[in-house]
């Protein structure tokens, strides 16, 4: 018996409307056999839209409905609930995207509604021969990993483990912290930066349901949604962290000198360090690379005077598996390296710092506490550039986009500079300000108008060392002046990257990344803190460049998601997966070599590949590459494509 279908074809305002006559698209489609009913309404995703699709399954008895609107991703859940709450099988609800897929991207309304009208059939004629279908069920272990143990994934651990909920905190250094530790005072409001953050870093230290593994790595993680196997790796740190008491001991006696990494190179210490005093956990590590008695094997000095012996030379690293419902990536950002900015030094003049590096100065738990000292030698400087925009919008040599945070940090810096060199001038070369946040513009006012700094419209074109000067070479676009400042000290304010490790922890994750290397999310408005992949969230900068209350927001919303998985007893999986044929399977197993999520299984027993339903998202890889025809989708089989197919070429 032929299903009786109703079409309902959505204006979207004048999303759709402007450019698609849907009035047409409703009349052309009712033509079609089995299409029963046809409706178009201006907001068909509003209360009254759903509404009438509602009474019209039920008034027309409905086997099957079309939503003619925007793309699945943004709505074909809420149009297959209320498919279900009219009685009818969610997977006999179908969306025909005519806005991202036509009106959005033609002008000639007469072609754009032809081509609409050709989607809407060839959805019509895939809606025929689909099954109704049961969704999937998966048991949830409810316990979170956090990766990452910057301020975003010690909010976000936090918050899981407030609700009752166990959580593993992975940081690859030795400390939780990241970047927000090595601040100095945080705009707008010049909150003292370790003020608001080691309380937190305690509370996550002490926190009876978080796990802190501080030098720790993914390893690997299999498993799916609900269900995922990690393996982590302690790194070894050479110290019995169980037995050491941090009496720093040890650290005194170290004769090694390594640059520190926290204070960005501006000072140094030994091989065996915590890296900064208000560390969470406050325990020492051996850096293997600089450590004078791994490199000539002899030394142990820290070894000697550890009246606990916590020194242990042998320690190998450990691999510890655990069994996660539901991750957080919260792996953050770096700063694009000085040596990458070829005309402004390469890293090479020793007054030319990053921001990160001034933060550091002007931090009171920095080398020269808090006072502002240039790093060639000490003096204070009186006349200090800031370059904003290094790196940042220049798409022909470096990255493309806003990298969002620095027109604020630099008028901080600006602004505490000022504050600690009553008679030093700061200026400011800026192509644009930005200051869109809670208070920022004011900020921005206040160290224009009454601070003495001087902001320069312009780009900086060179900027080298001349004797003990830095001189920056750069435009004012607005007097049209070219500009030369004799400098003591130059502030880059270069562009925010992912943290280096994110490239290798998605290929481990299997997870998606936008073009310049962030986590990309499930979508960009409605979706922001999820990845594509389930049970994967995301948090902090390593999401794109992004202040700390934005920052924590985010940590709290995807801890918020993460909370309500872990209320429910058990998740639903969308069943248009793959499936096999087990009469065709060849068991050839080229589906297993094209699968991106793992998900097919040879199944030795009966020589023929299997889907594990849990680990399949529907992604159709296998289905393209199955030479036999054996594994088919569910509500896309080759039948379906082939009717779509002859129903956009006009029935030939
Ligand atoms: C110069 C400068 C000044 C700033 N000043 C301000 C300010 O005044 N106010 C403000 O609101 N914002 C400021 N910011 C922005 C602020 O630093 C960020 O908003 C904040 O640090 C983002 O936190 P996060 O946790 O997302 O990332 P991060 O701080 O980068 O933390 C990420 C953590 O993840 C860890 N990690 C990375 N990869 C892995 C991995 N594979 N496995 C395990 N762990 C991993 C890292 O070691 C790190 O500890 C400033 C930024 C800069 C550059």
């Amino acid at each position: 018996m032929m299903k009786r279908i109703g079409v309902f074809v959505c204006h979207c305002g004048i999303n759709i409307a402007e450019t698609v006559d849907v009035k047409r698209v409703a009349e052309e489609i009712q033509k079609l056999p089995g299409v029963v009913y046809t409706q178009d309404y201006i907001y068909m995703c509003s209360d009254p839209g759903q509404s009438l699709v509602r009474e019209k399954i039920k008034e027309e008895k409905l086997d099957a409905v079309i939503i003619a609107a925007c793309s699945p991703n943004l709505h074909e859940s809420t149009f297959r609930k209320a498919a279900e709450e009219a009685g009818l099988n969610p997977w006999q609800c179908e969306i025909a995207n005519i806005r991202e897929q036509c009106s959005w991207i033609h002008k000639n309304r007469e072609k754009a509604t032809s081509k609409a009208i050709k989607i809407v059939g060839t959805i019509v004629e895939k809606s025929r021969l689909n099954e109704s279908l049961e969704p999937i069920t998966v048991s949830i272990k409810k316990k979170a990993l956090v990766i990452g143990g910057g301020i975003a994934g010690i909010q976000a651990a936090l918050d899981i483990a407030d609700s009752g909920y166990k959580v593993i905190l992975v940081e690859k250094d030795s400390s939780i912290g990241g970047h927000m530790a090595q601040l100095s005072e945080t705009f707008p409001t010049l909150d003292c930066s370790q003020c608001i953050l080691t309380p937190k870093m305690v509370a996550a230290g002490k926190h009876p349901n978080i796990e802190l593994m501080t030098y720790s790595e993914i390893e690997d993680v299999s498993g799916y949604v609900g269900n995922f196997n990690v393996k982590i790796r302690r790194k070894a740190s050479f110290v019995d962290w169980s037995k050491c008491t941090g009496c720093g001991l040890c650290m005194e006696k170290c004769p090694a000198k390594v640059p520190s990494k926290f204070d960005r190179g501006l000072s140094t210490h030994g091989a065996v360090y915590v890296p900064f005093p208000q560390a969470v956990p406050n325990k020492p590590v051996i850096d293997k690379e600089n450590c004078i008695y791994f490199k000539t094997g002899k030394c142990r000095l820290c070894e000697k005077v550890c009246e606990i012996n916590a020194i242990d030379f042998e320690q190998e690293d450990q691999l510890i598996e655990e069994e996660i419902g539901a991750i957080i990536l919260a792996t953050g950002y770096e700063t694009l390296p000085l040596t990458r900015l070829a005309g402004y030094g390469s890293g090479e003049v020793p007054d030319v710092i990053d921001g990160l590096a001034f933060e550091r100065l002007l931090s009171a738990s920095g080398p020269t506490t808090g006072e502002v000292k240039r790093p060639s030698d000490g003096k204070v400087p009186k006349e200090i550039v800031f370059v904003q925009c290094a790196g940042s919008r220049d798409p022909e040599r470096y990255m493309p986009y806003c990298s969002k945070i620095c027109c604020m940090y630099t008028t901080k810096h600006a602004l505490l500079y000022k504050h600690r060199v009553h008679d030093g001038q700061p200026y400011i070369f800026y192509i644009d300000i930005r200051t869109a946040g809670k208070g920022y513009e004011e900020f921005y006012v206040n160290a224009e108008e009454d601070e003495g700094i001087i902001y320069l419209r312009g780009k900086v074109a060179r900027i080298f060392r001349d004797g003990d000067k830095t001189v920056v070479w750069g435009t004012d676009t607005l007097s049209g002046r070219n500009i030369e400042i004799a400098a003591d000290l130059v502030v880059l304010a270069t562009a925010v990257v992912p943290n280096e490790s994110t490239a290798e922890l998605v290929k481990k994750l299997r997870i998606q990344t936008g073009p310049n290397g962030f986590l990309s999310e499930a979508h960009p408005k409605l979706r922001p803190v999820e990845s594509i992949n389930s049970g994967f969230f995301l948090a902090g900068a390593a999401q794109g460049p992004k202040d700390i209350p934005e920052t924590v927001a985010q940590a709290s919303a995807a801890a918020c998601k993460v909370i309500s998985m872990f209320s429910r007893d058990h998740l639903e999986q969308d069943p248009a997966i793959a499936w096999v044929d087990e009469d065709l399977c060849s068991g050839c197993r080229i589906c297993i070599s094209v699968c991106p999520y793992d998900a097919r299984e040879y199944d030795e027993e009966k020589e023929i590949v299997t889907v594990n339903e849990a680990l399949c998202v529907g992604c159709g890889s296998c289905v393209a590459a199955c030479s036999c025809g054996a594994t088919q989708q569910r509500n896309l089989t080759d039948s379906q494509i082939k009717s779509m197919l002859t129903a956009s070429l006009g029935g030939k």
